[in-house]
């Protein structure tokens, strides 16, 4: 027996419905890359969204075409993207930090047909266009005004939308349709293709809405640091006005400075971006000496959060810290490190220790650690392994069967993260599995040392990184960038990490360097690292 409720497709277009006519007032904010701030009502965002929508149908864009966005988190970002998604067409966001070649192949992987352009990222077009084959439009995100000189045959995008109207009815399709393309590039081989559904950024958007996880709601204002091009922009484009939550989109600007403005004129309560940018922005907090009177939470993400960071926060500025882990692959949320009863009355180092954590998953997804052969570990918050997960905003292929099988037989996707689980189902990452150092047989945590190591007041960044040695296999090696005007030492930092780790986990040596290398997405690059470190001769053979 079927149960007798309707079918209402969950489709992503509904989300602005929703946000259109409960939340209607509600505004995004965007600082344009051309230098502005404008300001648009989510009533009127989902008319220029249903403007693009009959634009591109007119232009012959159809069901299942992708159409690539290159561009800054803007309202005319989003748009487009809702746009694309109310056709039925895919919107495929690109990291403009790659390599242009990268990008190139991307974008020919994808077969996109549009590519919608920041002006920053012209030159980088410019550079590419010749590789391009399936690229029929270029569309500038800007007016005619701002349009420069191209040696390329472009479009202003203000121009293109103006030539039509707003009259025009969302497409009604399958909720199982594809709605988005996110690739991630791994340390090795090509870029992967992962395809969102409607239905999985609807679901996803309403587990991170839940209170325990990011719990928005129509009192927020958020502003995503994190870009709609990193892991589908931690879905914030959709669960904000999902929550009718107004937000605040920053564009090109993300230093210290441009971020603490918008948080304060903008009186933003809910923000979001990996650990670098809060690095930025807590420099120059303590630079300027400025406060943060409106904002309530951070979500602190796509790296290890740092103790030091929860601290400061919490101490110095009275903003509540929320870890979060997860992954383009999981649309992107996984966890969240928020304080379930049996922590929450904690206080001081024993609360800092739950909040390392990147925390428990939200409804909708399900998790196991396992060693090499599947065989789950124990829930006892230290023995490690393989972090497995499962769920319906979690990723069961990539775009052309790139990559071969990715499940398990239970149907469980192998994160490529080594973590614990605690009692309690909080889970701890302590590695890539790539990363891990492995030394005598047993594992040393590399984001334990660099957490520990940017406790250090001199320290601005940390990586530990595995050097080969003859008797233990592996030895630890703790690379650090010291702060602005800071000279500490290779036995400052040892001095300061005795006592906080087993012994056999210490450092065999420290190197004071000027810069760390990063990732497109802003990780440390691990791989670049080993290699300039790999003839590294460790003091202690
Ligand atoms: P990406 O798909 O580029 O967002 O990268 C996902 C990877 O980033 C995860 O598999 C983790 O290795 C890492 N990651 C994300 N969030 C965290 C976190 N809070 N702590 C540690 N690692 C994280």
């Amino acid at each position: 027996m079927l149960g007798l409720m309707q079918n209402w497709p969950l489709t992503c277009n509904k989300i602005l419905d929703h946000a259109a006519t409960y939340h209607g007032n509600r505004e995004v904010v965007s600082r344009l890359v051309e230098g502005p701030i404008t300001r648009i009502s989510y009533k009127d965002l989902r008319g220029r969204a249903l403007q693009v929508a009959k634009r591109l149908e007119h232009d012959g864009i159809v069901f299942g075409d992708r159409c690539a966005t290159l561009a800054w988190n803007t309202a005319r970002h989003m748009e487009v993207w809702y746009g694309l998604l109310g056709i039925g067409a895919i919107y495929h966001t690109v990291n403009p930090r790659l390599f242009p070649d990268q990008i190139a192949w991307i974008l020919n992987h994808a077969e996109d047909r549009f590519l919608f352009v920041d002006l920053t990222f012209l030159p980088i077009v410019e550079k590419i266009r010749d590789q391009l084959t399936t690229i029929e439009k270029i569309i500038v995100l800007t007016d005619a005004e701002h349009l420069p000189e191209a040696g390329l045959s472009v479009i202003a995008y203000e121009e293109w939308l103006a030539e039509t109207d707003s009259d025009f009815a969302w497409k009604a399709f399958d909720e199982n349709t594809a709605a988005g393309i996110c690739y991630t590039s791994g340390t090795t081989g090509n870029p992967k293709g992962v395809v969102y559904s409607h239905r999985s950024n609807v679901l996803h958007a309403m587990a991170a809405l839940q209170v325990d996880m990011l719990g928005l709601s129509s009192r927020d204002r958020v502003l995503p640091v994190v870009p709609l091009f990193h892991a589908n922009g931690w879905s914030l484009a959709f669960s904000a006005p999902m929550a009718g939550a107004g937000l605040v989109m920053p564009g090109a600007r993300m230093d210290g400075e441009a971020i603490w403005e918008l948080l304060d004129t903008e009186k933003v309560t809910f923000t979001a971006a990996v650990p670098t940018v809060w690095l930025m922005l807590l420099d120059y907090l303590e630079r300027t000496g400025k406060a943060l009177p409106y904002l309530e939470r951070v979500v602190i993400g796509g790296s290890a959060c740092p103790r030091a960071m929860t601290e400061k926060f919490e101490t110095n500025y009275d903003v509540r810290v929320i870890h979060a882990w997860g992954m383009t692959e999981m649309s992107p949320l996984g966890s969240v490190c928020t304080l379930k009863p049996e922590y929450a009355d904690l206080e001081g180092e024993a609360r800092l220790d739950i909040q390392e954590k990147q925390g428990h998953p939200p409804f909708t997804i399900e998790m196991k650690v396992t060693d090499d052969d599947g065989v789950e570990r124990p829930w006892d918050g230290k023995t490690f392994g393989r972090l497995k997960v499962r769920g319906p905003a979690v990723t069961s292929s990539y775009f052309k069967g790139e990559g071969g099988e990715v499940l398990d037989e239970d149907g469980f996707f192998d994160t490529g993260d080594v973590a614990h689980i605690d009692a309690h189902g909080y889970m701890q990452i302590t590695d890539r599995a790539k990363d891990v150092i492995k030394s005598g047989g047993e594992w040393i945590s590399t984001i334990d040392l660099e957490n520990i190591a940017v406790g250090h007041p001199e320290v601005a960044e940390a990586a530990a990184i595995g050097v080969a040695h003859p008797k233990w296999d592996e030895r630890p090696l703790l690379v650090i960038v010291p702060r602005e005007g800071t000279n500490p030492t290779r036995e400052d930092l040892l001095a300061f990490m005795q006592g906080k780790i087993a012994k056999w986990w210490m450092p065999d040596d420290v190197v004071i360097v000027s810069e760390i290398p990063h990732t497109a997405t802003g990780k440390i690059k691990k791989t670049a690292l080993r290699e300039s470190f790999s003839n590294y001769q460790l003091p202690t053979i």
